[in-house]
């Protein structure tokens, strides 16, 4: 007996090449996330992907998927040969394992389908016998028509019996790599890691960008935003973190730029540097953590004067997010924790008491004449440090490094 798990994959509604691209993408992404299992073969059947275990731990298979997105939903199934009382024997002890990890579980059907119509036993048969069978041998279970617990589905195939349980909800999406690629400005807050999985849900593949004014700012910013990147690795692979020095730029603004202004400006050089850095790793959209009326810098006046920057598309996946739900993911991702270590950001230690909240253009432009803003554009995108950060870096910053830093 051979067991697998059947995938069934997310939105398809594209076809033809695009349809391809997104399946091969899809099966790429789950052998990368089960390198460590090389056991581990991936198989395609019309409009499912089978995983075939050959002995790698199902449990932990099963909680690596639960981070591919392009899963819409999964099912256990077991692939054994086509004899007729063999099936009640395997079907007897796998479902006697699935009461065991679910005891919750007290009704049943048995639902059979062939896709070989010239087998002995027509369904209705094969799912009396071994319904009775299962029945005789969990004399606690039910049968049950209408909406039972656990559904044993039956296939008889020309070749073999693939037995399958209910199917478990994926994580959806589409896989990461299907969408292009963007850049995420990352800060070390908890909006931005969110905006950035929220991303990577819709297939994009990212360049994590974080701005860091040493010494204002401090090596464990650095590092707990490298920290977070990690985190998000497990969604879609490694990601190139790339380090900007912003140093100069930020005194520049200070020496040159009224308080009232100095957020905006700040924010408008940000974006053209992540522009740069968008066209150099050949992404087509910038992402970021923003959400309207958050901060002042993130009024729609702001936004605006900030976003006038640049024509390309800027990605916001929290824009009309409540914060207690953009922490709710952050949770359910892992970084929230991480995101809350106290560490100065590089834009609240140049941050005036009282930015504008609605910033002029016309200001903006009289201000911006002061400053060598290619110069300045230029100098850090030519000295960023680019590293790889890979899921399970072995130099990975834990939580509690930070707590022992402070
Ligand atoms: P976050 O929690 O993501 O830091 P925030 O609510 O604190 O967001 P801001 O600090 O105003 O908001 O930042 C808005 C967005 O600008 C962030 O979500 C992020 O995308 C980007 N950003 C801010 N600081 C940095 C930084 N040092 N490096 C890269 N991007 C940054
Ligand atoms: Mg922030």
């Amino acid at each position: 007996m051979k067991e697998k798990i059947m995938i069934r994959y997310g939105e398809l509604s594209t076809k033809g090449k695009n349809k391809k691209d997104f399946i091969n993408t899809l099966g790429r992404n789950i052998k990368q996330q089960l390198e460590d299992y090389p056991q581990v073969t991936i198989q395609r059947e019309y409009d499912f992907m089978f995983i075939n275990l050959n002995g790698a731990p199902l449990e932990e298979v099963e909680m690596r998927l639960g981070n591919v997105f392009g899963i819409q939903s999964y099912s256990l199934a077991y692939e054994m040969p086509r004899d007729y009382s063999a099936l009640m024997t395997n079907a007897t002890k796998l479902v006697e394992k699935e009461l065991e990890k679910n005891p919750s579980i007290k009704s049943f059907k048995v639902a059979t389908s062939r896709s070989d119509h010239d087998y002995d036993y027509d369904t209705n048969t094969i799912n009396r016998d071994l319904g009775g069978q299962l029945a005789e041998s969990f004399p606690n279970l039910q049968v049950k028509m209408k909406q039972p617990d656990l559904t044993v589905r039956v296939k008889v195939r020309k070749q073999d019996f693939l037995l399958s349980f209910d199917w478990i909800q994926g994580i959806g999406g589409l896989p990461v790599g299907t969408s292009q690629n963007a850049v995420l400005m990352l800060s070390g807050g908890i909006d931005s890691p969110v905006a950035g999985y929220l991303a990577m849900k819709r297939g994009i593949r990212l360049t994590a960008i974080h701005f860091a004014s040493p010494p204002y700012t401090s090596p464990q910013a650095l590092e707990k935003a490298k920290a977070l990147t990690e985190k998000l690795t497990y969604f879609g692979g490694w990601i190139n973190f790339v380090e900007i020095p912003f140093t100069e730029t930020q005194e520049a603004i200070k020496e040159h730029v009224p308080a009232a202004y100095l957020m905006t400006i700040t924010r408008r050089m940000m974006m053209r540097i992540a522009d740069q850095l968008r066209q150099q790793y050949n992404g087509l959209a910038i992402v970021n953590g923003e959400s309207i009326g958050q901060v002042a810098s993130q009024t729609l006046e702001s936004m605006y004067a900030i976003n006038a920057v640049t024509s390309t598309p800027i990605i916001r996946p929290l824009v009309t997010m409540d914060k207690l739900d953009i922490i709710a993911i952050a949770e359910s991702i892992n970084t929230f924790d991480l995101s809350i270590q106290p560490f100065e950001d590089c834009c609240t230690v140049f941050a005036p008491p009282s930015p504008k909240t609605k910033p002029r253009l016309d200001d903006i432009a009289y201000y911006e004449e002061r400053l060598d803003i290619n110069g300045l554009v230029d100098r850090a995108v030519a000295n960023i440090k680019v590293e790889k950060i890979y899921p399970n870096s072995k130099n990975k910053v834990q939580t509690e490094d930070f707590a022992d830093l402070l």
